[in-house]
């Protein structure tokens, strides 16, 4: 279920010291940039509702693709993200505020996500992992764990979704729990899946 953690006999500590700057510099970025739950809550649901939007056959009026892209751009500048599990590991050990079993317990549960959507090479695009970080004035009051996909090109959009809907699935899959937020994805997913089908009889 894990890859294999590469062996760190031939690394050294100035080595490890250096990785691990550079990952605690990729979540000071982040956690400079994080999202203000006050001032970005508009912002934060907008991004969900258009991220959902995007999927509809038939888009709202209001749709624009420019806004999306903005929207992630911004989301993605208070994410710490790195490529690999092994990487998300580390990343999370550096990450003040965590304890071991949290940070097992997220490694997991986006481990599960990814190795499904790795599965699903033909409709999706696995992207890595991240961390989105949120503060309130200068303090930081939550962090969000997010497997990064992208639907494939010009894939036929009932494939992408029912396999989208697995990779939210994955970790009920893997005897892991759904989060709250996994769970109401792949609900409304299952509705937009629902109006391709109509269209189609
Ligand atoms: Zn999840």
């Amino acid at each position: 279920m894990f890859e294999q953690i590469n062996p760190l006999i031939q690394q050294t500590p100035e080595s490890l010291e250096a990785r691990d700057s550079k990952l605690r510099e990729k979540i000071g970025r982040a956690q400079e940039r994080a999202l203000d739950v006050d001032i970005d809550a508009d912002l934060v649901q907008r991004y969900a509702d258009m991220c959902e939007a995007e999927f509809l056959p038939v888009p709202p009026k209001d749709f624009d693709m420019a806004e999306l892209k903005n929207l992630e751009a911004r989301v993605l500048e208070a994410t710490a993200r790195v490529d690999t599990i092994v990487d998300f590991q580390l990343l999370l050990e550096q990450i003040d505020g965590l304890d071991p079993a949290q940070r097992a317990d997220m490694v997991e549960h986006e481990n599960a996500h990814a190795n499904v959507a790795q599965q699903k090479g033909e409709t999706t695009a696995f992207l890595g992992y991240g961390m989105v970080f949120f503060k309130q004035g200068d303090r930081i009051v939550s962090m969000q764990p997010i497997t990064l996909t992208d639907r494939i090109g010009s894939v036929d959009m009932v494939r992408f979704l029912s396999d989208k809907i697995e990779v939210l699935r994955a970790p009920s899959v893997y005897g892991h729990k759904m989060s709250e937020d996994d769970e109401r994805e792949s609900a409304n997913i299952e509705k937009v899946l629902a109006q391709y089908r109509r269209t189609d009889e």
